[in-house]
């Protein structure tokens, strides 16, 4: 279950954020995660929601944008896009040697709180 150990850590942060800024419940969280993460947001929203029922983000909705795997070929300097969770190889030239440009996200954007 790594996804209930990535969602206890977006509750504790999003929580003490939440209380530091002097309020009290949290309505929504915001949150982006690449493809290449290895997080499933399906599971990660199941766990966020078995965790949050003692806490002040109980009635908090955990919207998750999913971010893309783009990739930056070193040998022929295409930029690509893959909608898999991993790059194997530059679709332009098939070269294996790449730079990773995003897809590991896993960042709170923001919150609505009252
Ligand atoms: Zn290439």
């Amino acid at each position: 279950m790594h996804e209930l150990s990535i969602a206890q850590n977006v509750l504790e942060i999003v929580s003490e954020q939440c209380t530091r800024s002097g309020h009290t419940k949290i309505d929504s969280v915001n949150l982006r995660i690449g493809r290449a993460s290895g997080i499933m947001p399906d599971a990660l929203i199941f766990a966020f929601d078995a965790i949050k029922s003692d806490s002040i983000a109980r009635d908090a909705v955990l919207n998750i944008e999913e971010i893309p795997v783009t990739g930056l070929c070193n040998d022929c300097s295409h930029s690509f896009i893959v909608q898999e969770e991993y790059i194997l190889n530059c679709p332009a030239c098939k070269g294996s040697s790449f730079q990773i440009r995003s897809g590991r996200e896993l960042d709170i954007i923001d919150m609505e709180v009252s």
